[in-house]
């Protein structure tokens, strides 16, 4: 019986995961569309594994592939969340900046922002 109730709860906790990163590959894919021409990397994988505390996302890319990293502490929220993965895509959308928040990182959430994107968000 104990153990039935574990593997139940389980089962549980392995859908919600499942489902978050899900929710995330689903926003990613729509926003790539609506708004970067589909021009991101359809590879990109985008979870919730950052953990650490300074940051409430990360954009990292490792031979070739982008890894979108999302701190879930400061990700609760479905907006924050939205607005979270808006800028780490256009991290990957102007990856090479020097500057880490420079001039083509910032148009690109100027143009976004001027596309709707974060309409209901803020
Ligand atoms: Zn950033």
């Amino acid at each position: 019986m104990r153990y039935r109730l574990l593997f139940a709860l389980l089962l549980v906790a392995g859908c919600q995961a499942a489902s978050d990163k899900e929710q995330l590959r689903q926003w990613y894919d729509q926003n790539n569309e609506q708004y970067f021409l589909g021009m991101l990397p359809k590879d990109t994988v985008i979870d919730y594994s950052l953990h650490d505390d300074e940051f409430m996302g990360a954009t990292t890319k490792i031979e070739g592939k982008f890894h979108i990293s999302l701190n879930r502490k400061y990700n609760l929220a479905v907006n924050v969340a939205k607005v979270t993965l808006y800028h780490e895509e256009c991290h990957v959308s102007t990856w090479g900046e020097i500057e880490q928040h420079g001039l083509r990182w910032k148009s690109c959430m100027h143009r976004i922002e001027n596309e709707g994107a974060f309409e209901g968000l803020l």
